[in-house]
């Protein structure tokens, strides 16, 4: 199996690199921000709970995403491997990720970090917002997430790097190619 962590703050392109690496390795995409905005959209009582700390750019409990992650790993036992996107966001969920793993019998292959300066970031999702109307791409919002991400989530390349298993990747240029950095880090590594 191939798992893979795509790692990087708000904006990054983690969504858009995903589908690449997905149509390339085959791998099955699990993404906690698409999971949450599903349960936004269709009304259920954990969409409600989480509603108010998304749209303040907080991080929802590491309790609610660990237990959606676990969800789509025992219900996808024929997938190829898994690419984690906006998971893990904390060590504790890094963590609790390495356990799930383990009970299947595999492992994170390699976290791939995509890097991109604040303003830049900024940029990109306040022109999201404007297009996709994404209650949570506002500037406020945005400043909010970047730094839950500097405070809680960057220690999160540190857990991986100390497995040896962080790659940066530059994240500013072409989107092919930036795929094409992924690319051939993964063709070498796997
Ligand atoms: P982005 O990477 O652009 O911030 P996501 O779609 O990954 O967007 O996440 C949107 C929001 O969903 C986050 O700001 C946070 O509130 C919540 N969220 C997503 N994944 C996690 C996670 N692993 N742990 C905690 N909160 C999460």
């Amino acid at each position: 199996m191939l798992n893979i962590v795509l790692f990087g703050p708000p904006g990054a392109g983690k969504g858009t690199q995903s589908q690449f690496i997905i149509d390339t390795f085959g791998l099955k995409h699990l993404s906690t921000g698409d999971m949450l905005r599903a349960e936004l959209a269709s009304g259920s009582e954990l969409g409600a709970r989480v509603r108010s700390i998304m749209d303040a750019g907080q991080l929802v409990s590491d309790e609610i995403v660990i237990e959606l992650i676990a969800k789509r790993l025992d219900s996808n036992p024929e997938a190829a491997g898994f690419i984690f996107d906006g998971f893990p966001r904390t060590v504790a969920q890094a963590e609790a990720l390495d356990h799930l793993l383990t009970e299947k019998h595999t492992a994170i292959g390699h976290m791939i970090s995509l890097r991109v300066p604040e303003e830049e970031l900024v940029k990109r999702l306040v022109k999201r917002g404007e297009e996709s109307g994404r209650s949570d791409d506002n500037e406020e919002t945005i400043r909010r997430r970047i730094t839950e991400y500097n405070t809680k989530t960057l220690p999160v390349a540190e857990y991986y790097r100390a497995q040896d298993k962080l790659k940066e990747i530059e994240g500013v240029g072409e989107i092919e190619e930036i795929s094409r950095r992924i690319s051939s880090l993964l063709d070498r590594a796997v």
